[in-house]
């Protein structure tokens, strides 16, 4: 596995790969890998002969009050992890390689960024979708992997790839969990002991619904109101918002059906955490 740090190489390396016939593959992600990451560079390794993995917090997508400086890092053992699953490439740049001097070239996706995360992290979405255009023009991927546990980020970033006839292929994979149901997260080692038990509220409550829309309980506002009960139960959690939506749009739904999305975002402690499960889907 080779790290590169500049773009030209990884262009250009790229560009021959494509040259030679081999399909390549594209992961995407912030680094401080954990089994949700891995997950998506595994089943990349089986769907490219060039397998590309990023590393890139990228300063675009944070609000100036969020945890930008904070964010775990751990580049040596990260590149372990990538090597053992399979990443030829490994693309690690800096902030001002991406955003050199002069910067001024933003990608937005509308409508869809208004809603859930957008609402509470103006700005998000853009700097998400304006990397990852330019992570997919310079490793130009036949195929890039995302994770369902950004439902909406992986919702945004199809909405941009057809809008924009970018010809990649993007693949969405189930949601990686600890043994004890909550989501994989980087940002889940801010949790203290205390606030990591109160985060299986999300899990806890996305499973009391789902048993409940299986009971034949259609309506959004009540398996809502599930939800809310149950989280509001840990002393420390804050909720952001709780939402049924179309899988596709993100529009509220008046009754829930298979394509219905429960989403939630939680703050516990100063903690912000989002979980989310097709309705009908046991956790
Ligand atoms: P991040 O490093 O948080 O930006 O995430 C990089 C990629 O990994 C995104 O496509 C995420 O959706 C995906 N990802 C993060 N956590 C998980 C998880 N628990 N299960 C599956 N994919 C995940």
């Amino acid at each position: 596995m080779e790290i590169i740090n500049d773009i030209a190489t990884v262009q250009s390396r790229c560009l021959q790969a494509r040259q030679d016939g081999k399909r390549i593959a594209f992961v995407p992600t912030m680094g401080f890998l954990h089994e949700g990451h891995l997950s998506l560079m595994r089943e990349g390794r089986a769907r490219g002969d060039l397998l590309v993995a990023s590393i890139f917090v990228n300063p675009t997508q944070f609000g100036p009050k969020e945890d930008l400086s904070a964010y775990p890092r751990d580049l040596e053992r990260d590149a372990e992890l990538a090597r053992e699953n399979g990443v030829d490439i490994l693309f690690h740049p800096t902030p001002e390689t991406m955003y050199p001097k002069g910067y001024k070239t933003y990608v937005n996706v509308e409508g869809l960024t208004r809603t859930l995360c957008g609402e509470s992290r103006p700005g998000h979405f853009r700097g998400v979708t304006t990397v990852v255009c330019k992570l997919f023009n310079i490793v130009q991927p036949h195929v890039a992997l995302f994770g369902r546990k950004d439902f909406q980020q992986l919702a945004v970033l199809r909405r941009m790839v057809a809008d924009l006839n970018l010809t990649v292929e993007v693949v969405g994979l189930p949601t990686v969990r600890e043994k004890d149901g909550l989501a994989m997260s980087s940002r889940n080692v801010y949790l203290s002991a205390e606030h990591r038990k109160q985060a299986l509220s999300l899990v806890d409550a996305l499973r009391q619904a789902g048993v409940a829309a299986r009971h034949g309980e259609l309506h959004p506002r009540r398996l809502v109101g599930l939800v809310r009960e149950r989280i509001s139960r840990e002393p420390d959690a804050e909720i952001d918002y709780i939402k049924i939506c179309d899988g596709d749009t993100l529009e509220s739904v008046d009754r829930v059906d298979a394509h219905s999305v429960l989403l939630l975002a939680v703050r516990i402690g100063s903690t912000r955490l989002i979980d989310n499960n097709y309705i009908f889907e046991e956790v």
